[in-house]
């Protein structure tokens, strides 16, 4: 529901913002290359996942 901006205190205001942060993505190093990626998804430096070749990177 729409407030009006001066019925809100910073106090309330700062609560409700407090949830607002960004949260740092999960990474973790490729076992292949090293770079970081995503848990759980292919490398997309070098393609490999689970130490297969998955998909091939063009030089
Ligand atoms: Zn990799």
């Amino acid at each position: 529901m729409a407030v009006p901006k001066r019925k809100v205190s910073p106090h309330r205001r700062g609560n409700r913002r407090s949830h607002d942060s960004l949260k740092v993505e999960a990474h973790h190093e490729c076992d292949n290359c090293g770079e970081l990626k995503r848990p759980h998804n292919l490398c997309s430096h070098c393609g490999f996942y689970n130490g297969r070749e998955i998909v091939a990177v063009g030089v």
